[in-house]
């Protein structure tokens, strides 16, 4: 958990405060390049997950428009000489519905879904390492089976106290800047 919430929420965009302003940004993981959103509203990573989705990228992996057009493109010429996946390939071996099981029993037993929470120092992450299944797999098997998560109460509001501060100090910052410049001040 940081100030900008849980970091799996972002998928792979770095959240941060720049003049005043709330920025997510996405780095390419395949060719390096950027970009960066700008927002008047805080920190909310669905906001910035969706219009960074708009614009083209692809999260998770990061990869930019340019990027996801030319894996496309490959695919495209190579499906010619690739054997298609049959159906029966995707049905999960015995180990993995075992562990399927023990996670689900594990979610069932350690979360409390009149609060949303995870009892006896239980998490996501916790379960996915006693049982060897990804983090996504259990979180997204939590989300559709249990419900959300639901951050305690005490740390929402100090977390919204940190975002807060976190602005107003971004915004002092800008104004310092600005005055700076103005006044012909190196700053
Ligand atoms: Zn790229």
């Amino acid at each position: 958990m940081t100030i900008y919430g849980r970091q799996s929420a972002w998928k792979g965009l770095v959240p941060f405060f720049e003049a005043g302003k709330f920025c997510a940004r996405a780095t390419c993981e395949t060719c390096g390049g950027h970009n960066t959103w700008r927002s008047e509203r805080g920190g909310d990573p669905s906001i910035s997950v969706k219009r960074a989705r708009q614009s083209g990228w692809r999260l998770g992996r990061i990869t930019c428009p340019d990027c996801v057009a030319k894996a496309k493109e490959k695919k495209v010429n190579t499906k010619a000489n690739v054997t298609p996946i049959k159906a029966d390939t995707q049905i999960p071996s015995p180990d993995a519905r075992q562990k399927r099981r023990d996670a689900h029993e594990l979610i069932a037993l350690a979360f409390d879904l009149a609060n949303g929470i995870y009892k006896d120092g239980y998490s996501d992450a916790r379960i996915a390492k006693e049982t060897g299944l990804s983090e996504d797999w259990v979180a997204k098997r939590r989300e559709d089976e249990f419900g959300p998560l639901k951050e305690p109460d005490e740390l929402a509001a100090l977390r919204a106290e940190l975002v807060g501060a976190a602005q107003t100090i971004a915004q002092v910052q800008a104004k310092f800047e600005a005055l700076s410049k103005k006044m012909g001040w190196a700053a």
